[in-house]
């Protein structure tokens, strides 16, 4: 109950991007009667343009096992489960390492650090390639071996998960936050950031700029700021959030990245005068039509039609009329799409 507090004090959202308060969702799951509760990390790091849990998962592996503990000890759970993004394949002999290590200290396994009761353990499960399955409910169903289709939602994971019972999913940086909040305090925490958007986040920043990487930055820092601290002044745009996230030009560059201004889970991808967007918009387009999971039309549909569309733009045979018809198309996406995948792939559009 302490660490709920705690997390809920310190005003952490989930870093994924969807911002769902961690206190709050450990609370949810803690409160569910059930004999059997699970810990998933969500380690499917797919976003276009993220690559900062990657490097977390490689070099503080034990922060990240330990706050999957610490997950498993305040919602009454006894498995963890990683579920880690096929490309990260590489990754996980040394990730096990750790945990085998981690079960020899008696930090994993029966009545973990002479704690009475208290039995938890993790294992890896690799995910097969799938965009989609970030999301948590296609990620739980993936587990689960059926196909990686979102789910309806209510119920939620956290009463309804993985095998039917409460499920805690958070992403690699969630959880090693939260670690990092027991350890330090909420009002640690609280130095950070901005009223509603606390803390610090972890940016993964690439493209047209002089010192791309992984980046830990206060929430609430404006995208100029975070252009000077690139060296990417230059650009002409910055897609914030990765494909499914949004486009920002030089006109809003003094907009704060914020779960009350733009929210990201982390992808900055930085655009030069040179780039061509049209050329962009249909990079991005052509990886939702590839990775929709086709269970609702409108996101199925949808999607080819606007590759369609840029195809058209490209060789100019596309109307005004027509344009028309295709933005209505994208707001229809918008409302009427099953999962995020759907209802964010027109953005770029
Ligand atoms: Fe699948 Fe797209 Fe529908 Fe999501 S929006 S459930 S990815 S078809």
């Amino acid at each position: 109950d302490e660490i709920i507090l705690d997390l809920i004090d310190s005003g952490l959202k989930g870093r994924g991007g969807a911002g769902f308060p961690t206190g709050l969702k450990w609370k949810f799951t803690r409160n569910e009667d059930s004999d059997v509760k699970y810990v998933i990390c969500n380690a499917d790091e797919g976003e276009p343009g993220t690559f900062k849990d990657r490097v977390l998962l490689d070099e503080y592996t034990d922060d990240l096992l330990a706050g999957m503990t610490l997950a498993g000890y305040v919602i009454g759970s006894d498995q963890g489960i990683i579920y880690l993004r096929c490309e990260y394949i590489y990754l996980y002999k040394k990730i096990e390492a750790k945990i085998e290590e981690r079960r020899k200290k008696n930090f994993l396994g029966k009545n973990v650090l002479g704690k009475e009761g208290f039995n938890f353990d993790i294992y890896i499960q690799p995910g097969a390639g799938a965009y989609v399955c970030g999301e948590e409910t296609a990620l739980i169903e993936s587990l689960e071996g059926h196909r990686g289709e979102p789910r309806n939602r209510p119920p939620y994971p956290v009463v309804v998960g993985y095998l039917g019972k409460p499920t805690v999913v958070n992403n690699v940086e969630t959880f090693i936050t939260a670690l990092r909040i027991v350890e330090k305090g909420a009002e640690w925490f609280k130095t950070y950031g901005t009223d509603k958007s606390t803390g610090t986040k972890l940016f993964s920043i690439s493209g047209d700029c002089k010192s791309p990487g992984v980046y830990e930055l206060p929430m609430g820092i404006t995208v100029k700021e975070l252009l000077e601290i690139a060296g990417g002044e230059d650009a002409k745009a910055v897609q914030i959030g990765g494909a499914s996230g949004r486009c920002v030009t030089r006109s809003e560059f003094c907009s704060t990245i914020a779960y009350e201004d733009i929210s990201t889970g982390g992808s900055i991808i930085i655009f030069g005068h040179h780039r061509n967007m049209l050329e962009v918009a249909k990079n991005f387009m052509e990886f939702f039509a590839e990775e929709s999971c086709g269970q609702c039309t409108p996101c199925r549909y949808g999607t080819e039609t606007l590759l369609e569309g840029i195809h058209m733009l490209e060789e100019k045979k596309c109307s005004i009329k027509y344009l028309k018809e295709l933005l209505q198309l994208g707001e229809t996406m918008q409302v009427a799409s099953k999962c995020g995948l759907g209802q964010s792939a027109p953005n770029a559009v």
